[in-house]
């Protein structure tokens, strides 16, 4: 499967940048090298591509259109996306879209929220949180990864 790609908008300088769902190292800005926020999706065809050979860890987002929780939750991991820019990638995956990737990884419920780096699991927790306690479990994540 062909990798997508996704337009981010500079926080630096307004710009306009397309991103590949998969790439090496970290997007920067085109106009003034900024490290981008990178968030992308990700489905049973391309999950190996685009999360496990990411060369930065991977925050995966498993969620579903009727997850109330998850509605609440994914603008968070957005938020942090942005203040993680350069750290981390945040991908999203639809369960009923990606049935395989779900299975295979386990996921009972969602959201389920896992850090990945180069294909292995750092850290994982299903449910919503506010948004501080979510920053500390990524931050304690990487630092382990
Ligand atoms: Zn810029």
């Amino acid at each position: 499967m062909s990798s997508s790609s996704s337009v981010v908008r500079c926080p630096e300088c307004g710009r306009d940048n397309r991103l590949p769902a998969a790439a090496g190292g970290v997007p920067r800005c085109g106009n003034c090298h900024n490290a981008l926020p990178w968030t992308t999706e990700a489905g049973d065809g391309d999950f190996a591509q685009v999360v496990e050979t990411a060369t930065v860890p991977v925050l995966v987002d498993f969620w579903a259109e009727w997850c109330a929780p998850c509605r609440v939750v994914t603008p968070v991991l957005e938020g942090l996306a942005t203040e993680l820019a350069g750290t981390i990638k945040l991908v999203k995956v639809n369960v009923d879209r990606a049935p395989r990737t779900a299975e295979r990884y386990g996921v009972q419920a969602v959201p389920t929220l896992m850090i990945m780096n180069r294909g292995r699991i750092v850290a994982q927790r299903a449910g919503a949180a506010p948004g501080p306690e979510l920053r500390r479990w990524v931050d304690e994540a990487l630092v382990t990864a």
